[in-house]
């Protein structure tokens, strides 16, 4: 989606996302991702442009589906994540926004387009991507790989027995708890 900025009214240009449009399916440049992550181009949600002296913004709330691999048991699943959106965009080059010493006096993220024209996917990609998590969890109660056999914690790939598997540097103490006990 590329909104030409003269195309912007005064009273401001409100873009409805459907899924179906698949807005970041084709990007002017392919999205850089981190191994076993994946954003469906799909991205649904309300964004309003508007212009304000030399400023323009995006603001607005999207739901983006991301597929991940959990960082504790390594299986993909797929979260759907809904954001909001307050974005600067400022033309010209950093390099001269940087000299600007209002430059940092907005709120949200600023982003740098050239030319008179915006990207709506690429921004939203940019945004998405800083919303990844670190660490992703396919949930936050995930036991992780069974450190005997390899297979998910607790799934019916894994026959270990959990009980009698007590770390054994515990001995020691449990015993002296015995001994208090009496
Ligand atoms: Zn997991
Ligand atoms: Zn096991």
């Amino acid at each position: 989606m590329i909104i030409r900025i003269d195309d912007i009214p005064e009273e401001g240009l409100n873009l409805d996302l459907r899924e179906k449009e698949r807005i970041l399916s084709d990007l002017p440049s392919p999205m850089s991702l981190p191994p076993g992550v994946a954003i469906d181009p799909g991205v649904k949600g309300r964004l309003r442009l508007f212009i304000d002296k030399e400023d323009i913004f995006l603001l607005g709330r999207v739901q983006a589906l991301l597929h991940l691999q959990c960082s504790r048991c390594l299986e993909d699943f797929s979260l759907e994540k809904e954001m909001d959106l307050n974005v600067l965009l400022r033309r010209g080059s950093l390099a001269s926004t940087l000299k600007d010493p209002e430059g940092d006096a907005a709120e949200g993220e600023t982003v740098f387009i050239e030319g008179d024209e915006i990207c709506v996917g690429e921004i939203l990609a940019q945004e998405i991507l800083l919303e990844l998590p670190m660490k992703p969890l396919c949930h936050d109660e995930c036991p992780g790989l069974c450190p005997e056999c390899g297979a998910p914690a607790g799934s019916s790939e894994c026959a270990c027995p959990r009980e009698e598997r007590a770390d054994p540097r515990w001995n020691a103490l449990v015993e002296l708890k015995k001994k208090l006990a009496k």
